[in-house]
């Protein structure tokens, strides 16, 4: 369907614009319906008035259905009257006395107007663009309003408006989304809560995505976001949620090793740092990135905290000089290569407080650091624990792949008998890949003989089905539990 309206709307444009000069510009473009509200400033000024007097009167209406009325209404206007009479503002005139016909004004024209036939241009696609008026040769024959100084009043105009759009914007914030979920009388207690500085709301996608998320938290009545900013605003019901909730339910607790902690290091140390201004993944990641490049830290943990706590593991046989790390911490940037090309970012958090060491052994770091993985599958609510079993085996290195393991889970779920995959660690805190089975409908050879496939099989999520060469391994066969 999506591509018969694009393969129609070609055709129009295409169509249109053998027959009609400048079809698209003229009939088409938004920008140009935008921009009829300063051609039919009338139609615009009566639709601001009712938008005006409705708000008055209590109705609550986004601006931007006056907006779209007015373009709606203007590019309208412009189809049936194509003459812009509604004020007589600034026009070409032409003196005919002076004029010799050559031409030469309607062929510059960008819009196509027959300006040489005219005593006065009142086309509504007249912009004042002032060509005409340049490239004709009888001087103080075509001019605006039959005054020669007026020529300066387009790119006046231009510079006084920009100026003015650059003050607007300073003080009147345009929400990139602003979406509430209750009326405005079920609103009348709210409470509005603002924070600048969060990297990951960054388009109109992730402004949606963000409001999706609160929607579901209780108390909440609806968010504005301002993607130029990174900034958002929650409007919430203080009776259910304290600012310091939403502070919470804003920060999103994370974890990552930075590189692999050696064989026989027995324990590890801990170092505790307070952070202000840490709000999002995004900064996270751009510690954990920093802590990579410049220290030989092996895991990074973020907890909610006012100010953030984050705990930063070394091996145990580091000697950490607190004055150096602090320093490292404190860096204002952070620049790294990827692609063939440098990026470079500011680094707004800081760290307050004081910084605080600790010791915990080699497994209860692998146990902090460790996020299992679970998926079910293959109506697996169906089979009773007594013909469910599971087959075991080391994740081994494929346990650096965890972004890619939905496709092994889309391929092995293709074997109806297998009904749960997931990542544990046993007693010896070693990642094992734990996939249960009906042991009726499919067996341990056939799991492990399709963990090692050489390509993937896997299904999206709209029911197209795709296949990628197999990027896991697993060398080490699995054993049998008799339950899970
Ligand atoms: S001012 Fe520009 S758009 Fe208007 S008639 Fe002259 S050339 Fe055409
Ligand atoms: S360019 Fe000047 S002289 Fe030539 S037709 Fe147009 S108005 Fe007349």
């Amino acid at each position: 369907m999506v591509v018969l309206y694009a393969v129609l709307s070609i055709a129009l444009v295409i169509i249109g614009s053998v027959f009609i000069r400048l079809f698209w510009c003229k009939y088409l473009c938004p920008l140009g319906a935008i921009s009829n509200i300063f051609k039919f400033t009338g139609f615009f000024i009566a639709v601001l008035v009712i938008y005006i007097a409705l708000l008055l009167f209590g109705v609550k209406i986004h601006f931007a259905w006056p907006l779209a009325i007015a373009s709606a209404g203007g590019y309208l206007l412009e189809i049936l009257n194509y003459s812009n009479r509604i004020i007589p503002v600034a026009k070409i005139t032409r003196n005919e006395e002076t004029c010799t016909d050559c031409q030469l004004c309607s062929i510059k024209c960008p819009q196509g107007i027959d300006v040489a036939s005219m005593k006065v241009v009142k086309d509504a696609d007249c912009n004042l663009c002032n060509d005409c008026i340049d490239v004709c040769p009888e001087k103080e024959t075509l001019q605006i309003n039959k005054r020669e100084y007026l020529r300066w009043l387009p790119p006046i105009a231009v510079v006084v408006l920009f100026v003015i759009g650059l003050l607007l914007e300073s003080v009147w914030e345009i929400p990139t989304i602003d979406k509430r979920w209750y009326t405005q009388e079920e609103m009348a207690n709210a409470e509005t809560f603002s924070r600048e500085g969060l990297k990951n709301i960054k388009c109109y996608a992730s402004s949606m995505s963000f409001a999706s998320k609160m929607k579901r938290v209780n108390g909440v009545y609806g968010v504005a976001t301002y993607v130029g900013d990174k900034k958002v605003k929650i409007y919430y019901d203080p009776e259910v949620l304290s600012s310091e909730d939403i502070e919470k339910t804003l920060f999103t607790p994370s974890k990552t090793p930075l590189r692999p902690l050696a064989k026989g290091v027995a324990d590890v140390k801990v170092v505790d740092v307070l952070l202000e201004n840490f709000f999002d993944v995004y900064d996270f990641n751009y510690l954990a990135k920093l802590l990579q490049q410049k220290t030989d830290a092996v895991g990074l943990i973020s907890e909610y905290a006012c100010p953030v706590i984050v705990k930063i593991y070394f091996p145990g046989n580091t000697e950490i000089n607190e004055k150096e790390l602090l320093e490292i911490l404190e860096s204002k940037t952070l620049s790294w290569e990827a692609a063939g090309k440098t990026n470079e970012v500011v680094l707004k958090y800081e760290v307050v407080g004081k910084i605080e060491t600790g010791s915990i052994s080699r497994g209860e770091y692998i146990n902090l650091l460790f996020s299992p993985y679970k998926v079910e599958f293959n109506n697996n609510k169906n089979y009773d624990s007594t013909v469910v079993k599971v087959y075991t085996l080391p994740l081994g290195k494929n346990r650096s792949l965890k972004k890619r393991y939905q496709y092994l889970v889309s391929h092995i779920s293709n074997d109806d008998g297998i009904i749960r995959f997931q990542t544990v660690l046993n007693n010896e805190y070693k990642q094992m890949l734990e996939i249960s089975f009906v042991d009726t409908m499919t067996n341990s050879n056939q799991i492990h003989h399709l963990l090692n496939s050489d390509t993937l099989k896997f299904t999206y999520s709209d029911g197209r089905t795709g296949k990628i060469e197999n990027m896991f391994h697993f060398d080490e066969p699995g054993t049998v539990k008799e339950k899970n």
